[in-house]
C-alpha cells in the first residue's frame, strides 16, 4: 500500500497588506519527499498522521513525501508563489506514480491574492492527478472556511476540535483512523453539511470554557459512533475576504441517513445562538488596559492584544499597546512586549549590546493601524530567536523568526524580531532568557489561543481594544469578496435569510 503525504498550512489575513512570499514558507522549512518525514515526523498533523497510520493492524509498506509548505498567519500569498507551490505538489506527485491514498495538511483558510480558496485549489488539483477513485483525506484548521471544492475533491475532511487548538496531532490520527474504514472496510463517505450566515470574533472561540464548548462535546460523541467518519464545525477566521465566508458544520458517515441531516440543523441552530455570546467580547482600548493591568495589585498580567495578533495573521508591529507601557510611570516586575520590525532589529544590530538604542519602532508593516513610536533605551541582548512551539496550533513546531533584540527603556523590555510567529506561547519570550512568569505584564499578540499556555500561570488576564488587521470593528473593514447577507455586517433573525447558503449531502 502507497500512501502520500503533503502539507500546505497557513492562515491568510487578507487585510494584511504584506503578501507571503516563497522566501517566508522557506523560513519555516520547505521540504519535499522523504525530507518531509525526517524533519517533520514529529511535528503536528504530520506527526499524527504518521502515528495514526502506525496503529494500522497492517500499516502501509510505503509513505511517500510529497511536499511540505508551512508559514506562520500572516498576508495573502504571493500569486507566484502559489503557483510555484503547486508545481511542486505536480512533480512529487509524478514522481510518486500510482498511489492508494493521499493525506494533506491543510488550513482551509489560505488565499492567495488571486484565488481565496488555495486549501480548495489543491484538493481540486490533486484529485485531478490521482483521479476519482484514490481517497484523498485532509486535515484543516478551526478557523477554515470550508468550500463546496474542498468537500467534493476530498472524501474526508477532519478539522480540529479544540480552540486554543491543543489537538493538532490528534487530527493527523482521526484522518488516517478514517482513511483506515475506507481502503480496508470499504466504507464510501458520505457528506452532509451546511454553511451558516455568520463569523464572529475570535476571543471567546474557545472549546473548553467559552460558549462553543457544548458544541465540540457533542463532536466528539459523534465521531465515537461507528458510522461517523467525521464530525466537524469550522467557526471561520474573520479577516478573510473571500466568497462565501462562513461558520460551517459538516458530518461525514457511511451511509446516507436523514438522521445525519437532523444532526447537523441541530448542530447548526446550537452555532446560530450562541453568536450574540461570541461577540460580546470585554475589551478594553489601551490605555485602560494598562491601568487596569497595574490596579489588579498582582503579577503576572497577560494582555491579549487580538488586533495585532501574529496567530490571526497581523503583522505583530502595532504600537498602540507599546505607546501605552512606555508612557506608564512606574510598572512594578517591568513590562514584556514584542514587536515584528527588521528596520528596528538592524538598529539595535548597528548600535550592539549595551549601546543606546534611540529609533523608532513599529507601525511600518501596517501603518493604517498606528505610527512608529520612538524609543530610547539600552539594547540588552542580540540573539536569534528560535525555538519549538508546543502548545497551542502544534506540537514540536520548528519557529524562526530571524534575529531578534532586547531593548530596554524604562520598566518595559521589547523584544525586536524580524519575522512573524506565534505571538500566544510564552516560550517566545524564555527562548531570549526572559521570564514572563516573574514580570508585571506581558503583551500575548492572539485573541484567545494564548490562554492554554498562559492561564496556568498569570495571576489575571486582559483583552486590548487596539486598532489592527485582525480587529473585531467590522465595520470599519473593507469587504468586498464576501457573500452577503452575513451576520454580523447584516443583521439577520434567522440563517434561512441568506438564500447563499449551500447544504446538503456533498457528491
Ligand atoms: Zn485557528
Amino acid at each position: 500500500m502507497r500512501i502520500a503525504i503533503g502539507q500546505m498550512w497557513q492562515e491568510s489575513n487578507t487585510f494584511n497588506r504584506n503578501l507571503t512570499r516563497w522566501s517566508d514558507f522557506e523560513n519555516w522549512g520547505i521540504a519535499v519527499g522523504p525530507d518531509i518525514f525526517e524533519k517533520y515526523g514529529q511535528t503536528g498533523e504530520i506527526g499524527g498522521v504518521l502515528s495514526g497510520l502506525r496503529q494500522w493492524p497492517e500499516p502501509p509498506r510505503e509513505l511517500i513525501g510529497l511536499a511540505r509548505f508551512t508559514c506562520w498567519p500572516w498576508g495573502a500569498v504571493e500569486s507566484a508563489t502559489a503557483k510555484r507551490i503547486f508545481e511542486t505538489f505536480d512533480e512529487q506527485l509524478r514522481i510518486a506514480g500510482p498511489l492508494d491514498a493521499v493525506c494533506l495538511v491543510l488550513h482551509g483558510a489560505m488565499a492567495a491574492e488571486d484565488e481565496p480558496d488555495l486549501s480548495g485549489a489543491l484538493l481540486e488539483r490533486v484529485r485531478a492527478k490521482v483521479g476519482p477513485d484514490v481517497p484523498i483525506v485532509a486535515t484543516f484548521d478551526l478557523h477554515a472556511n470550508l468550500t463546496r471544492r474542498m468537500l467534493s475533491n476530498a472524501d474526508l475532511l477532519c478539522g480540529y476540535h479544540t480552540a486554543p487548538h491543543l489537538d493538532s496531532w490528534q487530527t493527523g490520527e482521526r484522518a488516517v483512523r478514517g482513511l483506515w474504514k475506507i481502503l480496508k472496510r470499504g466504507v464510501q463517505p458520505q457528506t452532509v453539511w451546511r454553511k451558516l450566515p455568520m463569523f464572529t470574533a475570535a476571543e471567546y472561540h474557545n472549546t473548553f470554557t467559552g460558549p462553543p464548548a457544548p458544541i465540540y462535546e457533542r463532536l466528539k460523541q459523534l465521531e465515537a459512533e461507528d458510522d461517523v467518519l467525521a464530525a466537524n464545525v469550522a467557526m471561520v477566521m474573520p479577516w478573510f475576504d473571500a466568497p462565501q465566508l462562513g461558520w460551517t458544520v459538516m458530518l461525514t458517515t457511511s451511509r446516507r441517513e436523514s438522521r445525519w441531516e437532523q444532526t447537523v440543523d441541530q448542530l447548526c441552530s446550537t452555532c446560530w445562538s450562541i453568536r450574540h455570546e461570541l461577540e460580546a467580547v470585554d475589551r478594553l482600548p489601551p490605555a485602560e488596559v494598562v491601568k487596569r493591568a497595574l490596579a489588579i495589585g498582582k503579577h503576572p498580567i497577560v494582555i491579549g492584544d487580538g488586533a495585532d495578533a501574529t496567530n490571526s495573521g497581523a503583522p505583530g508591529d502595532s504600537t498602540c499597546l507599546l505607546r501605552e507601557l512606555l508612557a506608564a510611570i512606574k510598572i512594578p516586575h517591568g513590562a514584556l512586549t514584542f514587536m515584528v520590525d527588521p528596520v528596528a532589529v538592524a538598529e539595535a544590530y548597528r548600535v550592539g549590546v549595551g549601546g543606546v538604542f534611540d529609533a523608532d519602532v513599529g507601525g511600518r508593516l501596517a501603518p493604517e493601524y498606528s505610527s512608529p513610536v520612538r524609543v530610547r533605551g539600552v539594547v540588552e541582548k542580540l540573539q536569534n530567536v528560535e525555538w519549538i512551539l508546543t502548545g497551542h496550533i502544534s506540537k514540536n513546531l520548528p519557529v524562526n523568526m530571524g534575529r531578534g533584540a532586547i531593548v530596554r527603556s524604562g520598566d518595559v523590555q521589547i523584544l525586536l524580531v524580524e519575522r512573524g510567529g506565534p505571538g500566544s506561547s510564552p516560550r517566545l519570550y524564555e527562548s531570549v532568557g526572559l521570564d514572563p512568569r516573574t514580570c508585571g505584564i506581558v503583551v500575548a499578540k492572539s485573541p484567545s489561543g494564548f490562554r492554554a499556555d498562559y492561564d496556568p500561570f498569570v495571576a489575571g488576564s486582559l483583552l486590548a481594544d487596539c486598532p489592527g488587521c485582525a480587529s473585531p470593528h467590522w465595520n470599519e473593514m473593507r469587504f468586498d469578496k464576501i457573500t452577503r447577507p452575513l451576520w454580523p455586517l447584516n443583521s439577520l433573525a434567522t440563517p434561512n435569510e441568506a438564500n447563499w447558503c449551500e447544504s446538503g449531502w456533498v457528491n
